[in-house]
């Protein structure tokens, strides 16, 4: 089989898995493709598809000028798996996932109709149909014109939970026995969102590496490390209760109290003490204190929050829930003005309280101010 553009966009495909099948089996096979000296290239390209992850930049598509290039893709995602296996972390798998994932995305947008399909119905297995063309949606309702195609409800939720944005709850999506209408770059999304989840949750077993391919990875390491700030979950200790911003604080000591904690209150502290790498027991015995405190409740609503990776609310949300006492008036700190959400206030905090400083002068001098109250 030759190799095709599409092999290289869309590493995901069912003709692109075959390609790099058909040239390399298995892990060893391919770990010994990417150690013959002719191929340095390849663990050369493959690096610079990691760094551009890693960077937030491009990723590009390979030369289409030989068959191995479909290899590089397979050789960038056995580099980070040993980076991952080698720091126990999956911190770059994700960054890969999420990077890979845009560069999908963004082919997708200028790609024809039916290779968009093509992907959807023998790469992804999911049931899609177009809702014809403009002319024909133009008899549809108003409100079902905008949507270019179908997709089965049962594989819109493979992907669409893990989507923040209320337009992916399937209560607000318009169904039709079983059908979901869904616009060009809303099948787009899904598709893209499909690819970062098979990343995200695939597991390459790696064996010992040859030197060349080693020092590749030697080298992402030691990036990650000098990273590590960016990825890795901050450490929760008891002196991190001392940086909670005044809105966490008061929802911290409110619960402790045993007072009524509102239902989003309860959300933004569980997603507040989450990232700031909180264990669960110790969240737990938190909300222990709640009046209305179910112990299975309250693990599976910890449970769901991590797993969907739930993002804190930031301070104007916090403030349109009325949970931001600066922005209430009752308390003040001179660090809220220059932060836009509590998980920043407790890193400067954090980091202030690690180096004892207590002349907060220096915000008004280094920082932008961000709010008034
Ligand atoms: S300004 Fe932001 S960080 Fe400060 S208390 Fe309000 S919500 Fe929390």
């Amino acid at each position: 089989m030759a190799v095709s553009l599409e092999h290289l966009k869309y590493p995901f495909s069912v003709e692109a898995r075959s390609a790099a099948q058909k040239l390399a089996r298995d892990v060893g096979s391919l770990i010994s493709i990417l150690n013959e000296s002719g191929n340095n290239d390849l663990i050369e390209e493959a690096e610079e598809r990691v760094y551009a992850a890693i960077t937030q930049s491009e990723v590009k598509v390979p030369e289409i000028d030989r068959e191995s290039a479909v290899l590089v893709y397979q050789a960038a995602r056995l580099i980070v798996e040993k980076v991952c296996l080698n720091l126990n972390s999956p911190g770059l798998r994700r960054i890969q996932a999420e990077a890979e994932s845009k560069a999908v995305n963004k082919h997708l947008s200028s790609e024809r109709g039916r290779v968009v399909r093509a992907l959807c119905t023998d790469s992804l297995g999911w049931s899609i149909e177009s809702t014809g063309t403009s002319i024909e949606r133009s008899r549809l309702p108003l409100s079902l014109r905008s949507f270019e195609y179908r997709i089965r409800f049962e594989d819109f939720l493979e992907v669409a939970p893990s989507f923040r944005s209320m337009q992916w709850k399937l209560i607000n999506r318009h169904l039709d026995a079983g059908w979901v209408p869904v616009r060009k770059s809303e099948l787009h999304r899904l598709m893209s969102g499909k690819f970062k989840n098979l990343i995200v949750q695939s597991e390459i077993r790696v064996p010992t590496l040859p030197m060349r391919i080693t020092e590749a990875v030697q080298r992402f390491e030691s990036e990650m490390e000098s990273r590590r700030k960016e990825w890795e979950p901050m450490e929760y200790t008891a002196e991190s209760v001392t940086s909670f911003p005044p809105c966490i604080a008061q929802l911290h000591q409110d619960s402790i109290n045993q007072k009524n904690v509102s239902h989003f209150g309860r959300f933004a502290m569980a997603a507040f003490f989450l990232k700031i790498g909180m264990g669960k027991d110790d969240m737990m015995r938190i909300f222990r204190a709640a009046p209305d405190f179910v112990r299975s409740l309250a693990s599976y609503q910890i449970d769901h929050i991590k797993g969907k990776e739930y993002e804190p609310p930031k301070c104007e949300t916090m403030q349109k829930h009325t949970l931001c006492p600066v922005y209430l008036r009752t308390v003040f700190d001179p660090l809220c003005p220059y932060v836009v959400h509590p998980v920043q206030f407790y890193e400067t905090r954090s980091w202030e309280n690690s180096k004892g400083i207590t002349d907060h002068s220096w915000y008004a001098r280094k920082r932008r101010k961000h709010q008034r109250f």
